[in-house]
């Protein structure tokens, strides 16, 4: 889409730079993968129209996220609805969270990630906590609770002790590995294995 750039900060400027901390395993994977982007060996994509009203133009306010990815944020010039439009191609969306998010967001030890984020002050029952305070006793009637894009599981395990039947889909076989350790079912793949299971959800969680 027609697009002007008049950038918040140069903060927001295209230059590669991560603006949070990134510990020196995490910006190894980080810098393959900007690599593979400047090579287009991982593709990115663009939308020709404002996914909400169709106008062709918009102003861009960001040009990175903040590893430093390219991420052109767009304000729609008619709506003006902010959005993403430099995602990555589904195909290296796959590859993305199959060979490097785990290592860039949480390192390279998943069982360990997996205690940190279900110990007892683990945002996964704050999470819990939040839906249950929410449906009250309509917590009792949920028997399936599905999340796509579940990493290790760690949102699911809370449900899974509670006796809950859970399935979860990802593409890291090694954090899916962690979660599957405490009898949660996780699959490897998109939404689409989790249609495979045939499995009715009463409760989909997204985070
Ligand atoms: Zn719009």
């Amino acid at each position: 889409m027609k697009a002007f750039r008049a950038l918040l900060s140069k903060r927001f400027k295209a230059d590669g730079r991560a603006t949070i901390p990134v510990g020196t395993e995490a910006q190894r994977a980080l810098s393959s993968f900007l690599s593979g982007i400047n090579d287009k060996q991982i593709e990115l994509s663009s939308r020709s129209a404002c996914p909400l009203c169709g106008a062709g133009s918009g102003t861009i306010i960001g040009e990175k996220d903040r590893l430093g990815i390219p991420c052109r944020t767009v304000v729609c010039e008619k709506c003006k609805l902010v959005f993403n439009d430099s995602f990555l191609a589904e195909s290296a969306s796959v590859a993305f969270y199959k060979n490097y998010w785990r290592q860039i967001q949480w390192g390279d030890d998943p069982e360990k990630n997996f205690e940190l984020r279900t110990g007892p002050e683990a945002y996964s029952w704050k999470r819990l906590a939040y839906v249950a305070l929410k449906l009250r006793d309509g917590l009792k009637k949920i028997d399936v609770v599905v999340e796509p894009g579940c990493g290790d599981g760690c949102n699911l395990l809370p449900y899974h002790l509670l006796g809950k039947k859970v399935i979860g889909c990802d593409y890291d076989e090694a954090s899916l590995e962690a979660g599957r350790r405490s009898g949660i079912r996780l699959v490897r793949g998109g939404t689409e294995e989790l249609l495979k299971s045939e499995i009715k959800a009463d409760l989909v969680i997204m985070f």
